[in-house]
């Protein structure tokens, strides 16, 4: 299947979900992850519409935005932080969504370009306590909120979450709901958060049916990635 053949695929399966579940298509955001696939294959997704890149490593991701820069491509860095990269994130990056510590949040703050617009950011939250996960845990969050929407070239847009991996839908579904709910309760304080950054490919119907505002999607746009680590 080539990149255009997914894309419509995915696009249908989101225009169908969308409908069992009542929701506004034009409210839910398709992030395509596009780690470990070349510039070739972003250029092709494109193509066909798509403006939004998600990318996990950094130097990999630098490659191709530096090779696809004539495009007007937002994107989003999704990865793991060494706070030696958050310079890099900072000049390159239009949105990071895995921030879940004070000091790369202070980091990216210095460290963004005066000529660029505040740095869109979601806080990574590591909702169920995973000891391998990445994520701020929630005792922790709200330090971390107020202290993003206190700094100049930070814009705090809202949440992202990986939860635990699961093929049984109604699990993928509680444990979403959970994590929605928990973004209802911030937002109440935080109310410039408009982004619930939930769902992949393989739970994506849950993700929706709970109340995503961003879909985080790459297997299903671009087929498998090759590395088994990746
Ligand atoms: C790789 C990745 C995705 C996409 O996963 P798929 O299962 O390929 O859709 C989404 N979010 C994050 C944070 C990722 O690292």
């Amino acid at each position: 299947m080539t990149i255009t053949d997914r894309i419509k695929n995915v696009r249908l399966d989101l225009h169908d979900l969308c409908a069992k579940y009542h929701i506004n298509i034009n409210e839910l955001k398709l992030l395509a992850v596009s780690k470990t696939h070349p510039a070739s294959a972003i250029q092709a997704a494109y193509e066909s519409g798509i403006t939004e890149f998600g990318e996990s490593y950094l130097q990999e991701a630098v490659n191709k935005i530096q090779a696809l820069q004539q495009l007007p491509i937002t994107w989003h860095f999704i990865g793991p932080i060494q706070s030696n990269k958050t310079r890099q994130i900072a000049a390159n990056f239009d949105w990071v969504q895995s921030v879940d510590r004070k000091k790369l949040l202070n980091r990216l703050n210095e460290q963004r370009p005066a000529q660029l617009a505040p740095l869109n950011t979601c806080i990574q939250i590591n909702y169920f306590d995973e000891p391998q996960k990445k994520g701020v845990k929630i005792q922790q969050l709200s330090e971390l909120l107020e202290l993003a929407c206190q700094l100049p070239n930070i814009k705090l847009r809202g949440l992202m979450a990986i939860p635990p991996k699961t093929d049984c839908f109604e699990k993928q579904l509680s444990q979403y709901l959970q994590i929605v709910s928990c973004f209802k309760n911030y937002q109440r304080d935080f109310p410039q958060m408009d982004t619930l950054s939930i769902g992949m490919s393989n739970d994506l119907e849950a993700a929706i049916a709970a109340g995503s505002t961003m879909i985080r999607i790459g297997t299903a746009l671009f087929g498998p990635r090759e590395s088994s680590s990746h």
